[in-house]
């Protein structure tokens, strides 16, 4: 655990105007700039940071490690503010806020974008659709790069592209002693491996990534919409097209509540990233020739783009609501993935949330590159519990945590960036790059400067994640 320092051992000097600190700024202005970007508003006020950096230069990150260092408690990041559980908000912490460190940059001949972490997909793809070309960041516009990239990056067409991550051919980043350091396969080599998967446990405060991008494709939308009653038979039929499907079609499984609330709609959603719509309905044919008969609607690769996409995004995960998400990988070994699941996709606790099957085969049959991502199977879950009163707090996460408990048990593990490490421990790498996690964290960061994990009472600290199931005591590969 990092001591504290109380601000009266602070030598004194003149605050430059990008810090607020918490005993001398206005307590609106700086409530405002812990929480104003802070997506979900399901907030645990009672983590107040002793400051925060506003950066608008990598000198401003540097000075807010300083300033942690100086104070002597921890330092935390963020970048679009969109991790469910705001995992920037830390108690006592040097809170550093990359918003102003807008930076985008693009080499034509390596066809390379460089970009600060506060940039989003949507801003990222907008940049770079005039030179033709896309990166594969969130579905939703509004997540940083930061948080995207650094827990693997699920993305578009993840599925058949792979991690988001692996795209990243450098990292820029100002360590926890404040020096700038740029890292690759080749330079500071454990730090690039860790930042392809630590998450928000990365010992380190990425300032700029280097990404490979890829070329920008027409994009088609097959949509087929069944009865809750057909749920089994529809997840199943997504199950079973997806290893032989195209690849260049994501697909996805969703329940929602139907306008009316009576019943649930069970939505099989492909997205085609194709040159033309021919080809788009070529690589579907097998798809729709092979759908369960019963469909309520019907959408067979229907031109769409990226900003059409986004705009559903927004719409399915608003601003202003309060949310629990949580997830899991179901293990190939589990025969009826159907059955773990009903329960999640058929009990949904209000009208806008919904549950997600995603699936990633082949993407997760094949051997990951050096990263420290290592967990995946075929078959990714999520739950997105979306309310507005918070007197359906307990309800609504009970719901979750009730859902989470029964498919635990048939999990592989999970993805942190639908995780809450406060209510959940579960494995989230495989046990050889966990440790060698915990070995990078501590050699950059000995002293735990830099907030780690977001745990019960946020005690990991140094040590990180246990990265093992609840009912576990320790596992074996
Ligand atoms: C509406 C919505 C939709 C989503 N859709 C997707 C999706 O399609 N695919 C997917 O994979 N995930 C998705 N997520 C999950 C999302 O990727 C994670 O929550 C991610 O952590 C958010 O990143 P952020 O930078 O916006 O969040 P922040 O809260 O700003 O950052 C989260 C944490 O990451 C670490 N971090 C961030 N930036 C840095 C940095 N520069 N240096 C060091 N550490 C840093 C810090 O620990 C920080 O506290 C979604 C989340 C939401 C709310």
């Amino acid at each position: 655990m990092v001591e504290h320092q109380s601000d009266s051992h602070v030598p004194e000097m003149a605050t430059p105007s990008h810090i607020l600190m918490r005993e001398t700024t206005d307590p609106v202005v700086f409530h405002e700039a812990v929480w104003g970007r802070v997506f979900n508003r399901r907030r645990d006020t009672s983590r107040v940071p002793r400051a925060v950096v506003r950066a608008s230069c990598v000198a401003h990150v540097r000075d807010a490690v300083e300033l942690a260092n100086r104070l002597l408690c921890r330092v935390s990041v963020r970048s679009g503010g969109h991790s469910w559980a705001a995992w920037s908000v830390r108690h006592d912490a040097v809170l550093v806020d990359l918003a102003d460190l807008g930076y985008m940059d693009y080499d034509r001949r390596r066809k390379i974008a460089s970009c600060s972490p506060s940039v989003t997909g949507e801003v990222l793809n907008k940049a770079l659709e005039g030179e033709g070309r896309m990166f594969a960041g969130g579905h939703c516009p509004d997540v940083g790069l930061g948080g995207f990239l650094l827990q693997g990056g699920m993305g578009w067409n993840c599925k058949n592209w792979g991690w988001a991550c692996e795209s990243i051919i450098g990292i820029d980043v100002v360590t926890a002693d404040a020096r700038e350091l740029y890292c690759s396969s080749t330079e500071n080599s454990d730090l690039f491996w860790a930042a392809r998967g630590a998450g928000p446990g990365f010992p380190a405060i990425v300032t700029s990534f280097h990404l490979l991008t890829r070329p920008l494709l027409q994009m088609y939308n097959s949509v087929f919409i069944y009865p809750q009653s057909m749920f089994r038979t529809v997840l199943q039929w997504v199950i079973d097209t997806c290893p032989t499907a195209d690849s260049d079609t994501e697909m996805v499984c969703v329940a929602k509540r139907t306008a009316d609330g009576d019943d649930i709609d069970i939505i099989a959603g492909f997205l085609s990233f194709k040159p033309s719509k021919e080809e788009a309905e070529t690589a579907m044919r097998h798809v729709r020739d092979s759908r369960p008969a019963g469909a309520k609607v019907e959408v067979f690769c229907e031109p769409t783009d990226f900003a059409c996409q986004y705009a559903g995004q927004r719409d399915e995960q608003p601003t202003g609501y309060r949310f629990c998400s949580e997830n899991a990988y179901i293990g190939n070994d589990v025969d009826d993935v159907p059955d773990v699941l009903e329960k999640a996709f058929t009990t949904l606790p209000t009208q806008k949330s919904f549950a997600l099957y995603f699936a990633m085969n082949p993407t997760s049959r094949r051997p990951l590159p050096a990263m420290a991502h290592s967990m995946q199977s075929d078959h990714y879950f999520a739950v997105y519990t979306i309310w507005d009163d918070a007197a359906d707090d307990a309800r609504c996460t009970g719901w979750v945590h009730g859902i989470m408990r029964d498919v635990e048990r048939y999990s592989a593990g999970s993805y942190m960036g639908d995780a809450d490490f406060q209510h959940r421990t579960t494995r989230f790498w495989s046990k050889k790059n966990g440790e060698r996690l915990r070995d990078v964290r501590r050699k950059w960061d000995p002293a735990g400067r830099i907030c780690g994990y977001l745990d019960a009472d946020d005690r990991s600290g140094v040590q990180g994640l246990r990265n093992e199931f609840e009912w576990v005591a320790s596992t074996d590969e």
